[in-house]
């Protein structure tokens, strides 16, 4: 057993959220290689992810499937996590408790996988690393801060109600290789705030 599987083990049992510990029929910890040099984090599980124990597996997830192949990436490459990893009913948004209380799990997962970069989808995983930016303003941009380069995108589920959206979020990704490539020669950036990667 790995580090990451005990601590997937352990999310499985948590009960920190009585109204998510009754809609959830299953925590979603997380799926992918546990060296993953890129980690993508949505917002919560919905109703698929939460029957199959898997995050992204819907509609959305088949999307995000096929931005990962236009950069040559398979699901296993990479890692797969959720802001928040269990199934909110009707799903409704995750409260700021909720992801308060879930904080825990996925800074325990980004010690153990140790990412290069992390693929904010949406608002709420953008909010939980890049707080206080506009995700219209900061999409498709870089930011680096202590070891991590931080990438901002917008949901892929946005892109299933908005045909605009689904351009946007294909031709951010396509910077992704660029941006890995950068990483591995960025240094440490020990700043309060995320700086702001010029290479766009
Ligand atoms: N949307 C998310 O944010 N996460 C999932 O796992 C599925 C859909």
């Amino acid at each position: 057993m790995s580090a990451l599987s005990d601590l997937h083990r352990d999310m499985r049992t948590c009960v920190k959220c009585p109204i998510l510990v009754k809609s959830r029929t299953q925590v979603v910890p997380g799926v992918g290689a546990e060296d993953a040099k890129i980690m993508f984090v949505g917002e919560a599980p919905g109703f698929n992810e939460d029957r199959q124990g898997e995050p992204f597996v819907g509609a959305a997830g088949a999307f995000l499937n096929e931005l990962l192949a236009s950069i040559s990436l398979k699901r296993g490459q990479v890692f797969i996590a959720n802001v928040i990893k269990c199934r909110p009913l009707e799903n409704r948004e995750p409260m700021p408790y909720e992801i308060q209380n879930c904080r825990p799990w996925l800074d325990a997962q980004i010690a153990l996988i140790q990412p290069q970069i992390i693929v904010t989808l949406g608002r709420f995983a953008m909010d939980a690393f890049l707080p206080g930016k506009s995700i219209s303003k900061v999409h498709g941009q870089a930011f680096r801060q202590g070891n991590v380069t931080y990438f901002a995108m917008y949901h892929p589920a946005a892109a299933l109600y908005q045909q605009s959206q689904r351009e946007v979020i294909k031709n951010d990704i396509l910077k992704l290789p660029q941006i890995l490539a950068a990483a591995k020669n960025e240094t440490e950036v020990k700043k309060e705030e995320p700086r702001q990667m010029t290479m766009f």
